[in-house]
C-alpha cells in the first residue's frame, strides 16, 4: 500500500466524528491493506511495532523536527519548527505546513529514497510505500552507539523528504507516538471482526494472548476463525496484566461462595519467562517483563537467577518484586523503584537494594495456556512448577516454597481478617481478595481481584475492656472493647482485636495496663480514659452490642491521646454514619 494512501485513509477517519464510521473506515483500510496488513493494523493506532515488543524508536521530538527542519529546505531550523508548534499546536499540522521534497543529502539515500524526486505538498510525489516507511523506522529503532542520533535523524530526513504534505503530518504523528485520529484498541479490534468475518471475542481473545494487532489481522484474514483460536500465549512474549479493583470483604463474600486471600505485596508487578531450551548451542533463557510489558531483564538479576534455580519447566509467571533488608523484611515499594528501570550499574545498586520475586499466578506451564483454567487450579499449577523438583510434593507446606505466595480459601470473614492482620505484621501492604474461579482476563481490572479498600471513615472510641492474649502474647492485652458516647454513659459497638503488631501490642498494654479497674480470667475491665481510632468497613444493627450496633470488620488505626473520652465519637454520629 502507498504510504500516500494510508494517510489519505488516515485523514478520512479524523475526520469522521461517528464511532460505527470510523470502525467501517478502518475496517476498509485493513480489508485493502494487502501485504501491509500488518503494519497498517499498527501505524492506524498510531504505533510502529507490536504492544508487546518492548523497542522503541529512540528518537526524541527535537530530532524529529530537526529531521523536518532539513526536510523543509535551507531556510528552515529545528527551532522555526518548534516555534511554529508553539502557535500551531500539534506536529501533524506542522510538519503538513512545509512544502517538502529536492532535499539533496546522505539522508535522502539511507532513507531509502531518491532525493530530488520528492513530494510536495500538491501531491507530485507518493512513491513512498508502507512497507518503506516501516523498514525505514525499523533500521532507525536500531541504530545504536556513538553517532547513532545522527543517523536516526539522517533516516527521518529521508522519509520527510519523499513526503507530500499529507503523508508527512501522519509519518510525524506516528514518529512521536500522537496519532490521535480516534482510533483504539477496541475500534481496531472490531474493524478486524468486521473485515474478516470472524467474532469479535475471538479475536479480542487472540489478542489477549499475542499483544499484537497486525499480527491477528494477518491471520484473520489468511487463516479466519481456525486461525485465531490456534493462537497461543509465546513464552517471551509478554501478556498485559490482570488488574484488581478497590473493595471490601462484605462484597467479596456476598458475591463469591468464599474468597480466596492472598498477602499483597508492597513492590513491582513483574512477569516471568522462562524457556528451558536445552538444545544445540541454546541455554535456557529468563526474561522478565514489567507491568507495562516493558522489558526489565537486565535491572533485575536475583529474577532471573531464581528461575535459573527453581523452574525447570517453560513456564509464566505472574507476580510482585520485592525489595527486602538484611533479615529479609520487606521494604517500602520507593526501594524496588531504585531497581527497577536500572541501565547501568546494576550490580552496585543490587548490592544497596535487593530484592526477591514472589509469585501469585501461572499463566502458561510446560506447554499449556492456563489463561481459561480457575484461578485455584492456576495457583495448584503455580505451586507444582515452583515445588523443588526432588522434594515430596504433598508433604511439604506452601509456606516453604520460596517465591509462592500463599493463598487461602476461606468464607469466614474473621479468618480474613487474621490474615489481613499476619500480612500487615509481616510489613505488607493488606490483602488481596480473588473470586477462586475467575479466569485470567488480561489488562482488566474487573471486580475478579480485588485489593482491600483502606477506610474512608474513621470514629474515635473509648477503650473500655480488653483481654489478655494466649500463647507468646500472653503478657500482651488485646481484643480490646469499645465504645462510643450515649449522653452521660457509654455503649460497646466493637471489639478490635486485629491489625496489631506484638510491637504495637506492647506498647498499647503498657498505656492501658495502669487503668485496669478489675480482672476476671484473661478478661479486663478498663476505666474509661483511653481513645482509639478505629477503622471499619460497614456499621450494622446489632443486639450483641449495648449500643444496638456492631462495626463489621473494626480495624486498630492508632491512639488519640489528644482526645478524652469525652471528645470521642457518639451514638448520633454513629447513626448517621450508619444512615449514609
Ligand atoms: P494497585 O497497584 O494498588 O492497583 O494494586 C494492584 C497491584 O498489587 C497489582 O498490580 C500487583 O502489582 C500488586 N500485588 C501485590 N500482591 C498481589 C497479589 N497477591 N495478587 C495480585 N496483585 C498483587
Amino acid at each position: 500500500m502507498e504510504f500516500a494512501t494510508f494517510a489519505d485513509r488516515a485523514g478520512t477517519i479524523e475526520a469522521e466524528p461517528a464511532d460505527l464510521e470510523v470502525i467501517a473506515h478502518v475496517r476498509d483500510l485493513l480489508a485493502d491493506a494487502g501485504s501491509d496488513l500488518e503494519v497498517a493494523a499498527r501505524f492506524v493506532q498510531g504505533r510502529v511495532f507490536p504492544a508487546w515488543d518492548s523497542t522503541t524508536l529512540d528518537i526524541g521530538p527535537s530530532a524529529c523536527y530537526e529531521a523536518i527542519a532539513r526536510a523543509a529546505g535551507t531556510n528552515v531550523s529545528a527551532d522555526d519548527v518548534e516555534d511554529r508548534l508553539a502557535e500551531v499546536g500539534e506536529i501533524g499540522d506542522v510538519a503538513a505546513s512545509y512544502d517538502f521534497g529536492g532535499q539533496q543529502g546522505l539522508g535522502a539515500f539511507t532513507g531509502g529514497g531518491t532525493g530530488g524526486t520528492g513530494g510536495g505538498s500538491d501531491g507530485n510525489g507518493g512513491d513512498l510505500t508502507v512497507r518503506e516507511v516501516y523498514k525505514t523506522l525499523e533500521d532507525l529503532a536500531a541504530a545504536e552507539g556513538s553517532g547513532s542520533q545522527d543517523r536516526k535523524v539522517d533516516l527521518l530526513f529521508g522519509l520527510f523528504n519523499r513526503c507530500s504534505s499529507e503523508e508527512a503530518r501522519y509519518l510525524a504523528r506516528i514518529v512521536l507516538s500522537e496519532m490521535r485520529i480516534g482510533v483504539g484498541e477496541g475500534t481496531v479490534r472490531d474493524a478486524i471482526a468486521d473485515a474478516f468475518d470472524v467474532p469479535k471475542d475471538r479475536v479480542e481473545r487472540a489478542l489477549q494472548v499475542s499483544n499484537d494487532y497486525g499480527q491477528v489481522a494477518r491471520i484473520a484474514r489468511d487463516d479466519g476463525l481456525e486461525g485465531l483460536d490456534a493462537m497461543n500465549l509465546e513464552v517471551g512474549r509478554p501478556v498485559q496484566a490482570m488488574l484488581a479493583q478497590a473493595g471490601t470483604v462484605t462484597d467479596a463474600l456476598e458475591e463469591w461462595d468464599e474468597a480466596a486471600v492472598e498477602w499483597k505485596y508492597d513492590g513491582a508487578r513483574v512477569q516471568l519467562h522462562y524457556d528451558p531450551v536445552d538444545s544445540g548451542e541454546s541455554m535456557a533463557e529468563a526474561r522478565v517483563f514489567s507491568r507495562n510489558m516493558e522489558e526489565v531483564t537486565d535491572a533485575l538479576p536475583e529474577v532471573v537467577e531464581f528461575a535459573e534455580a527453581h523452574l525447570e519447566e517453560s513456564a509464566i509467571l505472574d507476580g510482585e518484586v520485592v525489595a527486602i533488608d538484611a533479615e529479609g523484611a520487606p521494604l517500602p515499594f520507593q526501594e524496588v523503584l531504585k531497581r527497577f528501570r536500572r541501565k547501568h550499574d546494576v550490580a552496585k545498586a543490587r548490592e544497596d537494594v535487593t530484592v526477591r520475586p514472589v509469585f501469585f499466578d501461572c499463566l502458561h506451564a510446560d506447554g499449556d495456556d492456563l489463561l481459561a483454567e480457575p484461578l485455584t487450579t492456576r495457583h495448584d499449577r503455580l505451586r507444582s512448577v515452583l515445588v523443588d523438583a526432588d522434594a515430596d510434593a504433598d508433604s511439604v507446606d506452601d509456606g516453604d516454597i520460596e517465591g509462592l505466595s500463599l493463598l487461602w480459601r476461606t468464607d469466614d470473614p474473621d479468618e480474613i481478617e487474621a490474615i489481613d492482620a499476619e500480612a500487615l505484621e509481616a510489613g505488607h501492604e493488606g490483602i488481596m481478595l480473588k473470586n477462586p474461579g475467575s479466569t485470567y482476563s488480561p489488562g482488566r481490572r474487573g471486580k475478579h481481584w480485588r485489593k482491600r479498600k483502606p477506610d474512608v471513615e474513621t470514629i474515635d472510641c473509648v477503650v473500655t475492656g480488653a483481654e489478655w492474649g494466649e500463647g507468646r502474647r500472653a503478657t500482651f492485652l488485646g481484643t480490646f472493647e469499645l465504645a462510643v458516647r450515649a449522653g452521660e454513659d457509654l455503649e460497646t459497638v466493637g471489639k478490635v482485636a486485629t491489625g496489631i503488631t506484638d510491637e504495637k501490642l506492647a506498647e498499647l498494654t503498657e498505656l492501658l495496663e495502669p487503668h485496669i479497674a478489675a480482672e476476671d480470667g484473661q478478661e479486663v475491665e478498663l476505666e474509661p480514659e483511653i481513645v482509639f481510632e478505629v477503622g471499619y468497613e460497614e456499621i450494622q444493627s446489632s443486639p450483641t452490642y449495648s449500643s444496638g450496633y456492631a462495626l463489621r470488620f473494626p480495624r486498630f488505626v492508632g491512639v488519640r491521646p489528644d482526645k478524652d473520652p469525652a471528645d470521642a465519637d457518639s451514638l448520633e454520629r454513629l447513626e448517621r454514619l450508619q444512615s449514609n
